[in-house]
């Protein structure tokens, strides 16, 4: 392009654009005295022409020239750019103490008693065993304690083959309360441990007749001054017959599936129930541990637990998982 033909850019085409630009600028001061001052260029005209635009360039302001060694010192920072930055800045945590390592976060992240997870266990448990209660066969408030007081180191089915013969030789609390204990050894002696559950059945029931007037006590502390029972027992019948939420029952099952669902770390069943009571919701008391009670008995045995088949696998990191297809946690065991 010939020096001083104005390019598509609005600029003075050839070798040097500063050589344009001062003709441009030379015209314009010849042309400055015949305007008188009057002359005012449509915006478009100042957009399109490159004389016109030095023409109405405001006095002092003039574009800058190329530094020969190519270095652009003085060159101030677009003021958008500044205040991006400094909004950049401000959105930057400050300080070593305000950045956490990715792993730690993810670490932090992980909260086995969560609502949202132990919400997600009580749903599939629901989903599982939407209506069960108690296995051990039972017609009264006394049988149920007598068969709880019975399957303790024993399973239910064992338990569930005496009682029926049982009951219906001795059919009242007074009939077994008008018994040694050595009477009734023989007649539970398939269950294990016979000799000291055969006291704690005779004495129950002879407390139940002198100090209750034959009824089973409707609450917690009553049933635990009774010999053979504690907790576990006394909220089985509280739980079962009375429908009192006074706490959740903690047995063997209990015990082992509640620590591999890392809802406790605890061993003892006191600390264990206290764990779940505060993180279960009260009216799930009840059909909480039945639930967990029946997954021990169908799945989560407590040697080759069948977690394949099991619904709450991707939310349980037991550390003795048969099968697993999410992180295990060598603290959740059994
Ligand atoms: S995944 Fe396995 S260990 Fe975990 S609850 Fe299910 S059966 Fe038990």
């Amino acid at each position: 392009m010939p020096v001083g033909r104005v390019n598509d850019r609005g600029g003075y085409g050839g070798s040097s654009g500063y050589f344009g630009l001062s003709i441009g600028r030379t015209i314009a001061h010849q042309m400055r005295p015949r305007l008188n001052g009057n002359f005012k260029p449509e915006p478009q005209h100042a957009n399109n022409c490159p004389l016109l635009r030095c023409f109405v360039m405001p006095r002092g302001v003039t574009p800058r020239r190329p530094a020969r060694s190519g270095r652009q010192d003085r060159v101030a920072r677009a003021p958008i750019r500044q205040a991006q930055s400094k909004l950049l800045a401000a959105k930057r945590p400050r300080g070593r103490d305000q950045t956490v390592p990715k792993a730690q976060a993810t670490r932090r992240a992980y909260n086995p008693i969560a609502p949202e997870r132990v919400a997600g266990i009580l749903k599939r448990l629901d989903e599982l065993y939407p209506d069960v209660t108690c296995a051990l066969t039972h017609a009264t408030a006394w049988e149920l304690l007598v068969a709880t007081i019975l399957s303790a180191q024993s399973t239910d089915v064992n338990v569930n083959r005496v009682t029926p013969e049982l009951f219906r030789k001795y059919p009242t609390v007074e009939a077994f309360a008008a018994l040694t204990p050595e009477q009734l050894e023989p007649d539970i002696r398939s269950t294990g441990f016979f000799r000291n559950k055969s006291k704690s059945v005779v004495g129950a029931a002879k407390k139940i007749v002198a100090d209750f007037g034959g009824q089973v006590p409707m609450n917690m502390n009553d049933l635990l001054t009774l010999p053979g029972v504690a907790r576990k027992t006394a909220n089985v019948v509280l739980g079962t017959w009375f429908k009192i939420a006074d706490g959740v029952v903690v047995d063997t099952h209990v015990t082992r599936i509640s620590r591999r669902l890392e809802l406790t770390t605890e061993s003892d069943p006191k600390d264990i129930e206290q764990d779940l009571m505060r993180i279960i919701p009260h009216e799930k008391w009840i059909l909480f541990a039945h639930q967990i009670i029946w997954h021990g008995r169908k799945l989560c045995y407590a040697r080759n637990p069948k977690c394949i088949d099991c619904p709450l696998e991707n939310l349980c990191h037991a550390a003795d998982k048969t099968w697993s297809t999410v992180e295990v946690h060598k603290h959740a065991k059994a």
